[in-house]
């Protein structure tokens, strides 16, 4: 076989810029300068890094995602994943060995970045387990490496599909106690690869963080001497069209249904206990909220109000333990409701 005829092979059709191996000492430099296969034609050059961690010297496959090359132990992969070891046979059968080791060359459109690849094998190589010790960056990026549409690992995307479901909290109570990190990369992957039991909750915090726009209840004059709001501190998400428009949808229901909850006075079953509502409703549950977005957030807002010292302000034990079972019935209320929102089927 001809030198040309060897890098033809070697290199996938569709890969047409110009490749320098040098740093993996793979070929002499005579082959890949030879311009008769026509490579030296291409101004970009490339050059193909063993990974860092990843290029073992007992290796018998060599990998090459965007960029890097690894070289890792071949059966391992193959036992896993049914897309590496078809890969493998179907350019085996027409490519040469690099030092007794297969190349396996991952086409571009499986879209797996060299850095999702190295946290897939920082897991099977036991150098980053999937427990519960693991951070979100690494759960994603080993869930889209393991996934169907790129390598196809079943058993590790399974793996990690549970820790991410156990990750993200998908019950009301943990959620309003939670901090959930990078929301709307998650929502992303929870769509994309079809998380449902955390769809809910991830809808929820970022209709009612991402600073979306919401109509303003009609009627509903500004609260005396409340703060113009300044500028918006909130984060800014990075969601796909059709993501932020369903988070809107979200945002205009919760507003649309907690409005009249949130400006209607509380009444209680003494008139006294009313009376302490009649007075106290305005500046210790309607201004606050006016002032923190608590309209747009209303699960954490019945909270404020559950959590309140209503007693300290003259209401009787029978009719503060009453009412913060009706506002926790309403959290529930709008928790149930926002299935029909989102049109989700969440499973059990
Ligand atoms: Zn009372």
């Amino acid at each position: 076989m001809s030198f040309t005829t060897f890098w033809c092979r070697v290199l996938p059709r569709f890969y047409a810029p110009f490749v320098v191996m040098s740093t993996l000492n793979l070929t002499n430099g005579g082959a890949i300068l030879d311009d008769g296969g026509g490579y030296s034609r291409h101004s970009a050059h490339e050059i193909i890094q063993p990974h860092p961690r990843y290029w073992l010297s007992d290796g018998s496959l060599i990998v090459r995602t965007q960029g890097h090359a690894f070289k890792i132990h071949r059966t391992l992969l193959h036992r896993h994943s049914p897309v590496l070891a078809a890969l493998s046979t179907s350019q085996e059968a027409n490519c040469d060995s690099m030092h007794g080791c297969p190349l396996v060359y991952i086409p571009d459109e499986r879209g797996v970045s060299s850095a999702d690849f190295e946290a897939l094998l920082a897991h099977l190589y036991h150098d980053t387990p999937i427990d519960s010790d693991a951070p979100f960056s690494h759960l994603a990026a080993v869930l889209r490496a393991s996934s169907k549409e790129q390598l196809d690992f079943p058993s590790i995307h399974e793996l990690v599909r549970r820790r991410l479901g156990k990750l993200i909290p998908s019950e009301l109570e943990a959620l309003l106690k939670a901090s959930v990190e990078q929301p709307d990369e998650a929502l992303t992957l929870a769509v994309e690869y079809d998380i449902d039991s955390i769809k809910k909750s991830l809808f929820y915090v970022l209709a009612t963080h991402a600073d979306l726009d919401h109509d303003e209840p009609d009627g509903m004059l500004p609260v005396p001497d409340a703060p113009v709001d300044s500028t918006p501190s909130q984060p800014r998400f990075n969601l796909s069209p059709a993501l932020t428009r369903r988070c809107q949808a979200l945002l205009d229901e919760l507003v649309a249904h907690f409005t009249p909850i949130l400006f209607t006075v509380a009444t209680a079953h003494h008139m006294a206990c009313t009376d302490i509502f009649a007075e106290t409703w305005m500046p210790l549950v309607i201004q606050p909220a006016l002032e923190s977005s608590g309209l747009c957030r209303p699960l954490e807002t019945l909270q404020t109000i559950i959590e309140l010292d209503w007693a300290a302000h003259g209401l009787c034990e029978e009719c503060v333990r009453d009412k913060r079972e009706e506002w926790r019935g309403e959290q529930k209320a709008i928790w149930d409701r926002m299935d029909g929102w989102l049109a989700l089927t969440v499973k059990a």
